[in-house]
């Protein structure tokens, strides 16, 4: 155990007990010998100091399914912003549970990766959003995102309202890599489309590895661009997973009303999904699809 308050991992003797007053559960407190603050047990799961934790996994799990965050609240009757605040908390357990389990995997030899776009108040204000599938599994690995600016038609309408846009591309695939480097082998195959932002980036952080590029398609209506139309797709794993995403996450949906507001709930969110995608890749059985720090 690793004490909360000075993160030391020295003696921790158990300090009394006291009743939860929300739900009446008796809880082990303990004392850290090194700081001699106190704490106990529930310091450590996702239901630290909420009250309404019997809604937890339901949020999680209805927010992974499409569903806004404003139409969830009138669903369970609760404030909007009980909402919101859970969908932060759970997004920085999602982006934690994925590190670890980026540590702990076996190393992958196939992944896929390309960027999925998507935008932050207004189509004038791009986002990418740098996603790293394995390959067959479909499992997410890691996940990074970036402001971009306006592309075609929007230029200059984007220019003209909101000035210049930096571009935060090369960031966003730089960190993407940093994080694959724990959970890949020395040797193996990436498969990503055509653009040609990808090379230099492969040929720098994962040397060894053969890079296969794929022409673009044409997507098909139902998928939302990312499921492909007609035959066999090299890129499968990597496009359904985006389908699955743009489903999963109300915010990413085409022609939706929610919009993100700020980039790093977004990513917070693309973490949850992640983690939520896994977990259901893992088993498909309801009751191990919960949500909780994994060390
Ligand atoms: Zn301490």
């Amino acid at each position: 155990m690793v004490c909360p308050r000075c993160e030391s991992t020295g003696k921790i003797g158990k300090y009394g007990t006291y009743v939860r007053g929300s739900d009446g559960k008796k809880c082990q407190r303990y004392r850290c010998k090194a700081c001699l603050k106190t704490f106990s047990e529930t310091n450590f799961g996702i239901e630290y100091r909420l009250r309404k934790r019997h809604l937890n996994q339901n949020v999680f799990r209805i927010l992974c399914s499409g569903v806004s965050q404003r139409r969830l609240a009138i669903i369970l009757g609760v404030q909007r912003a009980l909402i919101a605040r859970r969908l932060l908390r759970f997004g920085r357990c999602a982006q934690h549970n994925l590190e670890i389990y980026r540590k702990q995997c076996n190393k992958v030899t196939k992944l896929n990766f390309d960027e999925l776009e998507t935008f932050e108040h207004t189509k004038c204000k791009p986002i990418t959003a740098a996603i790293a599938v394995e390959d067959k599994t479909r499992k997410v690995l890691a996940i990074a995102v970036g402001r971009i600016p306006a592309k075609g038609p929007l230029v200059h309408l984007a220019r003209k309202k909101y000035g210049l846009r930096p571009c935060e591309r090369r960031q966003c695939l730089t960190a993407l890599f940093k994080d694959l480097k724990d959970c890949t082998s020395s040797f193996g195959l990436v498969k990503t489309d055509k653009s040609k932002a990808y090379p230099p980036f492969i040929r720098s952080h994962l040397p060894n590895w053969t890079h296969e590029a794929t022409p673009g398609r044409r997507g098909c209506i139902v998928g939302q661009g990312e499921l492909k139309e007609g035959g066999w797709d090299p890129l499968f794993s990597l496009n359904h997973t985006y389908a699955m995403f743009r489903d999963g996450l109300k915010r990413l949906a085409r022609r939706t009303w929610c919009t993100t507001k700020k980039l790093e709930n977004l990513n917070l969110a693309l973490n949850m999904y992640a983690w939520f995608h896994n977990l259901y890749l893992d088993s498909k059985k309801v009751s191990q699809l919960k949500l909780k720090w994994i060390s």
